[in-house]
Formats: C-alpha cells, sequence, structure tokens
C-alpha cells in the first residue's frame, strides 16, 4: 500500500491502471477510521481491483468555531489499518494541495442541501459537494461509497453524480454501530464516559420512533414529542433537530405512510452527534 500525497501524481496512476483495464474503488474519508469506514473499504475490495481511500480533513465544509482544527488525526495508525482492510492507495493531501489559491469554483446541490444539517451548518454540503467533486476529478473512481451514517450527504453525493453526468456507480453501506447501537464516528473520540453514556439517547429515540411506528403511530408531531422528552431527560444532551423526512426528498413528514428518514442531531456537551434510521412499513 502507499501513500500519495500530490494531486497530478494521483492522477498519472490511476490512469495506469484505468488504462490497462482495472476497476477502482474509491471510499472519501476524513481519517480517523472505524469500522464504518473499513465496512466500506471492504465493500470496495470485494467490487474492484484497485481500492483508493482518501483522508482529507476538508476546511471548506467546517464552519466557524466548529471542530477542525482538532479534528482527531493519526495518519500513521490509519494507514496500518487501511492496510490490513486490503486498501491499495491512501490520497493523503495536505490542504495547500488541494487549495492552492481562494477557490472560485463551487458546487452546490440546491434543495437537498437546505433542511436538516444544511440549516445548523450554513455551506458545510456545498464544502462537500466541492470536495468530493475535486476528489472524483483527482481519483477517477468506476465505483464510490458512502455511508448511510451521513444520510443527508449520501443523498446529496448520489443526486450529484447524476446531475453532473459522473461517470461511476453510488454505492451505499449501512450504519455500523457499537454494540451497545451508538453509531460509530470520529467525533466519538471526544467524548468522556458521562457523555459516552448520555450519547446512547440518540439510537435509543430512534429505536423509540421505529416502535412507535411499528405499532400503527403516523403522527409526526406525536412521535417527535415522546422523543424530544425522553431526551430532555438527559441532563447534557441538547436536539440541534429531529424529524422524520420523506427518505428521497427530505421535506418534513406529518403523517407517516410507507416510509420515512427519522433523523436527528444532538449535542452531547459540545460534541455533536448524527444519527438515522430508515423505517419502511412492514409488509403482510
Ligand atoms: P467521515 O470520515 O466521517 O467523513 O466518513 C467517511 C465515510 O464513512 C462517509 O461516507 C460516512 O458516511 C461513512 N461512515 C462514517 N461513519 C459510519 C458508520 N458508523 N457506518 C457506516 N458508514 C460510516
Amino acid at each position: 500500500m502507499e501513500i500519495i500525497t500530490q494531486v497530478k501524481e494521483m492522477q498519472k496512476r490511476v490512469e495506469v491502471y484505468r488504462n490497462a483495464g482495472k476497476s477502482v474503488g474509491f471510499v472519501p474519508t476524513m481519517g480517523a477510521l472505524h469500522e464504518g469506514h473499513f465496512s466500506l473499504m471492504r465493500q470496495a475490495r470485494k467490487d474492484n481491483d484497485l481500492v483508493i481511500i482518501s483522508i482529507f480533513v476538508n476546511p471548506l465544509q467546517f464552519g466557524p468555531g466548529e471542530d477542525y482544527e482538532c479534528y482527531p488525526k493519526d495518519l500513521d495508525r490509519d494507514r496500518e489499518l487501511a492496510e490490513e482492510v486490503g486498501v491499495d492507495i491512501i490520497f493523503a493531501p495536505p490542504p495547500k494541495e488541494m487549495y492552492p489559491q481562494t477557490s472560485s469554483t463551487f458546487v452546490e446541490v440546491e434543495r437537498l442541501s437546505e433542511g436538516i444539517c444544511g440549516r445548523d451548518r450554513p455551506g458545510h454540503f456545498r464544502g462537500v459537494a466541492t470536495v468530493v467533486t475535486k476528489l472524483f476529478n483527482i481519483t477517477k473512481p468506476h465505483r464510490v461509497y458512502f455511508g448511510q451514517k451521513d444520510y443527508q450527504q449520501a443523498l446529496i453525493i448520489k443526486r450529484m453524480i447524476e446531475d453532473l453526468n459522473f461517470d461511476m456507480e453510488f454505492v451505499l453501506m449501512p450504519i455500523i454501530r457499537e454494540e451497545d447501537g451508538l453509531a460509530m464516528s470520529s467525533r466519538n473520540t471526544y467524548l468522556n464516559q458521562r457523555e459516552r453514556e448520555q450519547a446512547l439517547i440518540l439510537y435509543r429515540s430512534l429505536k423509540k420512533a421505529e416502535e412507535l411506528l411499528d405499532g400503527g403511530e403516523r403522527r409526526s408531531e406525536v412521535i417527535l414529542e415522546e422523543i424530544r422528552e425522553m431526551i430532555s431527560k438527559e441532563d447534557i444532551a441538547q436536539i440541534d433537530y429531529i424529524g422524520l423526512y420523506h427518505p428521497e426528498t427530505l421535506a418534513e413528514i406529518e403523517t407517516v405512510e410507507q416510509e420515512a428518514l427519522i433523523a436527528l442531531a444532538v449535542r452531547i456537551g459540545k460534541t455533536r452527534l448524527i444519527d438515522n434510521l430508515l423505517w419502511r412499513k412492514k409488509s403482510g
């Protein structure tokens, strides 16, 4: 496995594989790798001749006061773990290599970027769509892998691939959780013991919503009220948003029919965590 840090070198290298008829799978990450990332890499390993991952903490997608400066970084550890999973190339550019000058060009996926996390983090998805476009042009993949953990992001990238005719297959992978249900995230490392315990409220809320829906409740407001009350009992948990959304348009749903995305962002102390669950009416 090798680490490439320069854009031109990455482009040249991948071109050799593509010209030899090899398929290329790509997993973009911000590093601090965990099982959630590895599940994407393993799938990419199964599907492709060459597996590239990127490790890049993208300044463009962080807002003022967010955790860009202190986002966890450990390239040596990530390198060892990625190698174990069978990754061929890590593309890990320094910020100056990705943004040598002040950018004038951005990619904006309208509507899908506006609600949910987009409302709390203005400019975030513009930063994501822009860096992912750049990474696609640098790694030239046939298949790209994203996690449902970041559902809105995945939907936005899928839409961007369609709208801009990127010639690649989009693969969505399920959420990987700790044994107690907490969705794996690089940001979980920020949590102290008390916060880690209270962080379980995210998954418990989603399961509660699922239980209510399975039991026949269809009014979003009734479901949300119950969950808000559950979360309010955790003294260091604060809701950024919680809602039931149409899984394709992300429009808020008042009355659930066949399916719904239940999504939430909760601050546990200073750490903002997100999670979601896709509910579908069981047939029969
Ligand atoms: P990040 O490093 O947080 O930008 O994540 C890189 C990719 O890994 C994104 O497509 C995420 O959705 C995905 N990912 C992160 N956490 C998980 C998880 N717990 N389960 C599945 N995929 C995940």
